[in-house]
């Protein structure tokens, strides 16, 4: 059966994980200390590079959780900091949408290091709300990054994972999914965006 990849939403599948992924939202949503509200489109913050992350501290390790959180509690697979208007290179992924605590990724200073292969399937982004197109991203990449602690490590990823960490890379990066389209349906994703905005519903 095939699936739609949304980014950073996650993956529409059976109603009974849907309710499942709803009801630990909510869990989430009434116990979570501190909420973070995620921007949209075209918010500056969303089209610039980040910075590097250089002090490792508790508050660093305090602001992940606020972000896994906020990822979740907005139903979403990844979310990079860019997106709730903090411009450092931190982002945090579960593909699993906590059924998989192994899944829990947090990638600060991410860098793609090796990439192979190519994979397209549709995408779509919590700032980006409603919209979802089909892009091309590497079927496999190595990711570099450091921890919260500061300590480098890496990472292999595939499929939906590779298409993840490429999304919420992008994101550091100050690139949206949508600068990934042709030209001429990038043109109409905006056009839709500005009707939407037009009519109070962005
Ligand atoms: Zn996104």
């Amino acid at each position: 059966m095939p699936t739609e990849t949304k980014f950073d939403s996650p993956p529409e599948t059976q109603q009974s994980r849907r309710a499942a992924r709803i009801a630990a939202r909510d869990a989430i949503i009434r116990s979570a200390p501190k909420l973070h509200t995620v921007i949209k489109y075209p918010h500056p913050t969303l089209l610039k590079p980040s910075a590097l992350v250089t002090e490792f501290t508790p508050e660093l390790a305090q602001f992940v959780e606020e972000m896994f959180d906020s990822m979740y509690a907005a139903e979403g697979i990844g979310l990079a900091a860019p997106q709730i208007d903090v411009s450092q290179q931190i982002t945090v992924i579960d593909i699993s949408f906590l059924e998989r605590p192994e899944d829990k990724l947090v990638l600060i200073n991410p860098v793609v290091i090796d990439r192979r292969g190519k994979q397209l399937e549709e995408e779509g982004c919590l700032s980006l709300p409603e919209i979802r197109e089909k892009i091309q991203r590497d079927a496999w990449v190595k990711v570099r990054a450091q921890n919260v602690k500061g300590e480098f490590f890496e990472v292999e990823g595939e499929e939906l994972l590779a298409r993840a960490m490429l999304h919420e890379i992008d994101h550091l990066n100050g690139i949206l999914f949508i600068d990934r389209l042709s030209r001429l349906k990038r043109d109409l994703v905006l056009r839709r965006i500005r009707k939407l905005q037009k009519n109070g519903e962005w």
